[in-house]
């Protein structure tokens, strides 16, 4: 069998740039003479100029032999078995040995919803099991070359999200997949390839077989990273959003005119993306409550116990996306105070530890009215002073 070559393409990458305990991690595998690259997220955004979030391994070692080789490790996962190598301050660099997609040696017979990811192969194999093109590109640091097998440098040029392989199937191998290409096509600004568009607006059913924790993560994830309104709007357009999250899609279609509920809902994002923009990103809890105010706003109008309104709106949502009750305690506790908040009567909930959250999404719900925050300025933290996190996309 021969093994496909790569496409090479010479980067040199600003050392700062690169993180030096996974430039250590790096050259102690291969001076054991294992194969070891920069992989996934960390490169993409590398060659895109934006700062990596985290920075992956991928790795010819088995996971054993990984720990072996570092004191401070420890494996982890049972699907996917890979090493946690820690450093000082909390910080971890995942090492992973090279896998392939386990369904390509066609065990036609099974469903094709992957359940086990830890079948081990080379390097261009775990290229080839990654799901976007602009994902599955390796760095080598002592050659300092991008390793391309998948046409990932070429996407990267063009700016469009493309799926490895056929869209259709690698949707219903892991229906995630159609999330995290809006969530890369919304925060990178790229575009989505007629192709994969289609397959996700034809897929998009797919969505309700997920695991339901991985499905209100992903939502999270969408939120988070200050493209939130670009992305939930990709969400809504291609009808992904009515199967996740039909209350607030039914409230974007009965918008007319300019200040009804759905109006208001995308104030409501660009506020969280504002925020993230100046360096002070949202918490969890207050992008869960912003995504779904304005629906919540409607099921406790005109009821006399806001909390359990918003309850039992809810619940049907808990049921769906498992999200965690501590979230949902916090968007009841939030609506309930949001009226006396923004009609600047904080009154006794100044001390409660959800009181911070409510302010957030005081100010946000006063700003979508169009109104000012002053009611609830004096209680919103100072910006900080530091540079911001993220500069909108493409960084720097
Ligand atoms: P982020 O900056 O959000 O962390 P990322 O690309 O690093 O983006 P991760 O979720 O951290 O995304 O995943 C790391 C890598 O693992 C991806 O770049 C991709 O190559 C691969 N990957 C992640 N999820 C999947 C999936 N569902 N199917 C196939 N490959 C995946
Ligand atoms: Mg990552």
């Amino acid at each position: 069998e021969t093994i496909p070559e790569p496409r090479r393409y010479h980067v040199v990458f600003d050392d700062q740039r690169l993180d030096p305990d996974v430039q250590k991690v790096i050259r102690r595998l291969t001076r054991h003479r294992h194969e070891a690259y920069l992989v996934g997220g960390c490169v993409r955004d590398l060659l895109l100029d934006r700062r990596p979030k985290d920075f992956d391994v991928a790795t010819s070692a088995r996971p054993e032999e990984v720990r072996d080789l570092f004191r401070n490790s420890r494996i982890i996962g049972r699907r996917f078995r890979l090493v946690h190598v820690l450093f000082g301050g909390g910080k971890v660099i995942e090492v992973a040995t090279f896998r392939r997609n386990p369904k390509e040696d066609g065990d036609e017979a099974s469903e094709l919803l992957i359940r086990n990811d830890n079948v081990f192969g080379a390097a261009h194999e775990d290229a080839l099991r990654r799901d976007f093109r602009i994902n599955a590109l390796f760095y080598d640091l002592e050659a300092r070359q991008v390793l391309d097998w998948v046409g990932g440098m070429e996407d990267l040029r063009r700016q469009v999200v493309h799926t490895i392989g056929g869209p259709e199937t690698r949707f219903r191998e892991d229906p995630i997949r159609i999330l995290r290409a809006l969530k890369f096509a919304g925060r990178l600004g790229f575009g989505i390839t007629p192709d994969v568009y289609d397959a996700i607006v034809f897929c998009r059913d797919v969505l309700a077989l997920a695991a339901r924790p991985r499905l209100s993560e992903e939502i999270l994830r969408l939120m988070r990273g200050g493209q939130a309104r670009r992305t939930i709007y990709l969400a809504w357009e291609t009808g992904v959003l009515d199967i996740l999250l039909p209350e607030v899609s039914a409230l974007i279609y009965d918008d007319r005119g300019d200040d009804g509920p759905g109006q208001r809902m995308w104030r409501l994002l660009d506020f969280a993306d504002r925020r993230t923009a100046e360096g002070r990103p949202l918490d969890d809890t207050v992008l869960w409550t912003l995504l779904l105010l304005e629906p919540m706003k409607e099921a406790c109008d005109g009821a006399r116990d806001r909390a359990g309104a918003v309850a039992d709106f809810l619940e049907p949502l808990i049921e769906r996306l498992a999200i965690s009750r501590r979230y949902a305690d916090g968007m009841r506790r939030i609506v309930a105070v949001l009226p006396r908040l923004t009609s600047g009567r904080a009154g006794r909930f100044a001390r409660t530890e959800i009181f911070q959250a409510s302010v957030e999404v005081a100010a946000a719900d006063l700003a979508a009215r169009g109104l000012s925050t002053e009611p609830v300025d004096r209680f919103l933290a100072p910006p900080p002073s530091r540079r911001p996190r993220y500069e909108g996309h493409f960084g720097r």
